[in-house]
């Protein structure tokens, strides 16, 4: 475990959630407890008829009566069958109504996972819980839970029966079992942490080979081959001897139980002897007493098997449910912002255990203004600018827009107040309609089409066929550019007063950048700004410069105010200035700041 790992729920929160998941479905659980309880009465019948049947013959009785407790003990048995089939067929539907609440539930939460919690646990952790994890679930509610049921109920009422027969044969059968329920308990104790243990090392194995594969290009161009393979063996080498533990905790449990079955069965008939030669007790209540501890021995063995996938499903349950433990973007139907102003306040920012990249930002952003973010690479401008977006709250200070926190608004409030535009345009599976109506879910066809004007696309849409036209693996081709324009069109429609700019990852490659930056520039117009600036001439065409230092605004002002001031900024724009080639790119075919493109 490496990382900031995603919680894993306590044992006390495990048996809440699942009563929680019962009492969701209390109706049908009653139904198929109700039904297997029916099962194991009809189950009763056959050993007390045979105990009879003993007693008829002993007694001299004739055929029919025997004909006639054979032909009973046949009917209880159909009725058995039918009752315990019914059970499970209802049992199945429980746990299939209640495995897709449980699915729902994980996608509910892992989407209100902070970015920030999923950076730090990693990917991997998260599918391994929404894979693995969920499909042991689902198999324990389908099949070991009915099959559980069903046997519980059957062990319940031979026990009872037993009692009931003789209460001294009862005791006996009870103290039979005694070892069994030892080696229960030594079982329990080792199994959830041994099988916490092996699903943790799995999401392991899964997060080092998903960042292998995600990260190949690097790891080939940093000839990390090696160590990455050394990382991968090392996982699977902690996954195996997990794995082999929980094998051994296996291996020593059964054979031992299985052996302790015959214990109780065999102190029945030897103390059932005993009295009966006394003549306490007909040879018939021996024989029923015999055969139910006897049959005793095949539910306990199934709830044993059980009990096993229990663990191992419960640790997997553990891991699923742990994520309503974790960190939630703390997002709800927060009050309206007042008005348009950003306020950033007293903001310190760490990434998990690193320390702090953020130390003491103050900044207010005027409406209507155009602000530069300028500063050497890790000096917090990405990272703050990820805050002003509400991607992520600050560990101290506030950042708010109009009095309430940027982090806490709704997704629908918050992409009408400030939009982050980066890089990352993924283009969605489904119509072009669909990839715009995510900015804007009820916007007609009247507005999808300005925005696509706006942005210069509407051109190759309709030559597309139209709104309609399907996107994505399948669907029609769609080139970086364009799927640019798609996710400036959206943000179009989304609206906001307010725009963070990462120059780095928002601007394409020169080639098509003159293009992106009309495109761009259509976009910025009537909004406030915020731009992680890389090219000084864009500090050059803002309102206002924010030069950041080590985790701190260093200066603040405009252009000529900072110039003037002679301190970082002014030593920046000098060297910049100064050199001809930089010079010279000023004039090129990216020399337009994205501020001044559109002016
Ligand atoms: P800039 O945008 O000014 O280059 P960043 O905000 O990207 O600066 O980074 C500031 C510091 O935070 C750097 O030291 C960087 O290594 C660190 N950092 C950035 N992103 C992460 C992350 N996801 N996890 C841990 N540290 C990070």
């Amino acid at each position: 475990m490496s990382r900031g790992q995603l919680p894993v729920a306590q044992p006390a929160e495990v048996r809440r959630a699942s009563l929680r998941l019962v009492r969701a479905d209390a109706r049908a659980f009653t139904v198929v407890a109700a039904l297997n309880a029916a099962a194991a009465a009809a189950g009763l019948a056959g050993p007390w008829l045979l105990g009879r049947i003993v007693d008829e013959v002993r007694a001299g009785s004739g055929t029919d009566a025997v004909d006639r407790l054979a032909l009973a003990i046949v009917a209880c048995s159909l009725a058995q069958l039918l009752l315990a089939r019914w059970a499970r067929y209802v049992g199945h539907r429980f746990g299939e109504r209640t495995l897709a609440r449980v699915r729902e539930e994980f996608v509910d939460r892992a989407l209100a996972l902070p970015a920030s919690a999923v950076e730090r646990a990693g990917t991997g952790d998260l599918t391994a819980r929404g894979t693995a994890d969920v499909t042991a679930v689902g198999t324990t509610l389908r099949d070991a839970g009915p099959d559980l049921l069903i046997n519980l109920a059957q062990a319940l009422f031979l026990l009872g029966a037993t009692f009931a027969v003789d209460p001294l044969l009862g005791a006996v059968g009870v103290c039979g079992l005694l070892p069994v329920w030892l080696m229960l308990r030594w079982y329990l104790r080792r199994a959830r942490d041994g099988y916490l243990a092996e699903g943790a090392a799995g999401s392991e194995v899964a997060e080092i080979l998903a960042a292998t594969a995600a990260g190949a290009r690097t790891v080939e161009a940093f000839r990390l081959q090696r160590r990455r393979i050394a990382a991968s063996r090392e996982a699977l080498a902690v996954s195996r001897r997990r794995r082999l533990h929980t094998l051994w905790l296996r291996t020593v449990f059964f054979p031992v139980v299985e052996v302790s079955y015959v214990l109780p069965v065999a102190g029945v008939l030897l103390i059932g002897g005993v009295l009966h030669t006394h003549g306490m007790l007909s040879l018939g209540s021996v024989v029923a007493a015999a055969v139910y501890l006897q049959q005793f021995g095949s539910p306990l063995d199934e709830i044993l098997m059980r009990v096993e996938q229990l663990q191992s499903s419960g640790a997997s349950f553990a891991r699923v449910e742990g994520l309503a433990g974790a960190p939630r973007t703390a997002r709800g139907p927060a009050a309206a912002p007042a008005d348009d102003r950003i306020d950033v306040s007293g903001v310190r920012y760490s990434y998990g255990r690193g320390g702090e990249v953020l130390r003491g930002v103050d900044l207010t952003i005027r409406p209507g203004e155009r602000l530069a973010m300028v500063g050497p690479s890790g000096a917090g401008k990405t990272t703050l600018s990820r805050l002003l977006a509400g991607v992520d709250a600050p560990t101290e200070g506030s950042v708010t827009v109009g009095g309430v926190p940027v982090a806490a608004l709704d997704p629908e409030q918050l992409r009408r107040q400030v939009v982050l535009v980066t890089q990352e345009h993924h283009v969605f599976l489904g119509t072009i309609r669909d990839n715009l109506r995510i900015a804007a879910p009820d916007a007609e066809d009247g507005p999808l089409w300005r925005a696509l004007a706006t942005v210069g696309a509407d051109g190759w849409v309709r030559e597309s066929g139209g709104l309609d036209a399907e996107v994505g693996a399948s669907g029609i081709p769609v080139d970086g550019p364009q799927s640019q324009q798609l996710a400036l069109a959206r943000v179009v429609l989304a609206d906001p007063h307010t725009l963070i700019l990462d120059e780095a990852t928002a601007l394409l490659d020169p080639a098509t950048a003159r293009h992106a930056e009309r495109a761009l520039a259509a976009v910025l117009h009537g909004r406030t700004v915020i731009a992680v600036a890389h090219r000084l001439h864009t500090a050059h065409d803002a309102d206002r410069v924010a030069v950041m230092e080590d985790g701190r605004i260093a200066e603040l002002g405009t252009h000529e105010e900072l110039v003037a001031a002679g301190g970082p900024y002014a030593r920046l724009w000098r060297t910049w200035h100064g050199e001809p080639e930089a010079a010279g790119t000023s004039a090129g075919p990216v020399g337009d700041s994205a501020f001044k493109s559109g002016e």
